[in-house]
């Protein structure tokens, strides 16, 4: 393999139903530090039918150039299917850098490309850098239950592959820039896919992303019990916030596990994050760190949580929640 063959930084742009998935657009954001910084072109790879229109999206969200790969065998993914239309293009392309969002399709997918292509892959990334003078990409993950930070390098394979945890970075703002798009065709046949999608069926959840919110109410073990936890959707409604929560309060079944925040929950980077009764272990603060006001609630002066917080206040959360909420509320009636 002769490394100096392969250039360019990639993006799988992931869109289910039409819908583009915002970890794509966040990672765009991130390949363009990296592709600004080794000096070369930034590609947003689409794949599905009748999406050509999504390439716009892309193009301001900074991509030099968006593929096209539209057929009607790309409807729905299967991972046959995508798997093979990307290893064709990479194969004849030859990207320096393959960046795929770490959604359940992502993680899917992106062990399948790179085997395919026989090069390596750093899963679930946090940081992303690249040593300009060997064209090395430095993915960053957590490993050792998040104990430690790990950066990874493949150096001898390319193209160098990476999943990204999605709410890590930010999308770039729209702006209209120049770019191009182009149709590419792959030689996909029916038989190349094993699986086949005869129906799909959705879940309704009535669950709010707290990635996206501006304000989070998190509970954690302290909270005591489920019924507790409505001094936290109390908090979160005076606040115009929403609950989220700590994995041990998950795992005691108060709160679902969409709600949970961390290592191996959602990223989340809210204006305020309120922590009650969480004891602030790394695995959590990995996945709140980034809030700009962090307000801590824990009866033990010595959690770690009380360290990562800007406000921290020592007491019962019985105690502490029903005062809070009731001065905010005066504060709101005096406005
Ligand atoms: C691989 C791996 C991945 C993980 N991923 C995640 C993750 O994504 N998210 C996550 O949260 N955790 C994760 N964990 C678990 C993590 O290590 C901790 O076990 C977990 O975060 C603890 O949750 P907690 O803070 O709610 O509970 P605890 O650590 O038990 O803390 C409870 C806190 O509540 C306080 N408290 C008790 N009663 C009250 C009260 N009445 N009023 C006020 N304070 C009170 C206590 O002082 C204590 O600080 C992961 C662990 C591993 C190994």
């Amino acid at each position: 393999m002769n490394l100096a063959d392969f250039s360019g930084v990639w993006v799988f742009a992931e869109q289910r139903e039409g819908v583009l998935q915002k970890v794509s657009l966040e990672i765009l954001g991130e390949g363009r530090k990296i592709a600004d910084k080794l000096g070369v072109k930034l590609t947003a790879l689409l794949l599905g039918h009748d999406v050509k229109d999504l390439a716009n999206d892309l193009g301001k969200h900074g991509a030099d150039e968006v593929l096209v790969i539209d057929n009607p065998l790309l409807k729905n993914y299967t991972t046959d299917g995508y798997t093979k239309a990307i290893c064709e293009v990479a194969t004849e392309r030859k990207p320096g850098i393959l960046f795929i969002g770490a959604t359940f399709i992502g993680r899917d997918l992106g062990p399948r490309v790179a085997a395919r292509l026989s090069t390596g892959l750093t899963a679930d990334c946090t940081i992303l850098d690249v040593d300009v003078e060997k064209g090395d990409l430095l993915a960053t993950r957590p490993a050792f239950g998040g104990n430690l930070m790990a950066t990874i390098a493949c150096p001898d394979h390319r193209p160098q592959m990476a999943t990204i945890r999605p709410g890590v970075f930010s999308k770039l703002p729209v702006e209209d820039r120049e770019f191009k798009v182009e149709e590419v065709n792959v030689n996909l046949q029916e038989n190349d896919i094993r699986t086949k999608i005869i129906e799909i069926i959705k879940e309704h959840k009535d669950i709010i992303d707290i990635s996206e919110a501006k304000i989070l109410v998190a509970g954690g073990r302290g909270v005591g019990s489920k019924e507790n936890f409505t001094l936290l959707e109390d908090l979160a409604s005076v606040l115009g916030g929403t609950v989220a929560a700590s994995r041990a309060a998950v795992e005691k079944g108060w709160i679902d596990k969409e709600y949970q925040v961390g290592q191996t929950g959602k990223t989340v980077r809210p204006t305020i994050y309120v922590a009650c009764g969480i004891s602030g272990a790394i695995q959590h603060v990995a996945g709140m760190q980034d809030s700009e006001v962090i307000i801590a609630i824990n009866k033990d002066e010595s959690a770690p949580i009380m360290k990562v917080a800007d406000y921290a206040m020592v007491g019962d959360i019985n105690k502490v929640l029903p005062e809070f909420i009731s001065q905010i509320r005066r504060m709101k009636e005096e406005q």
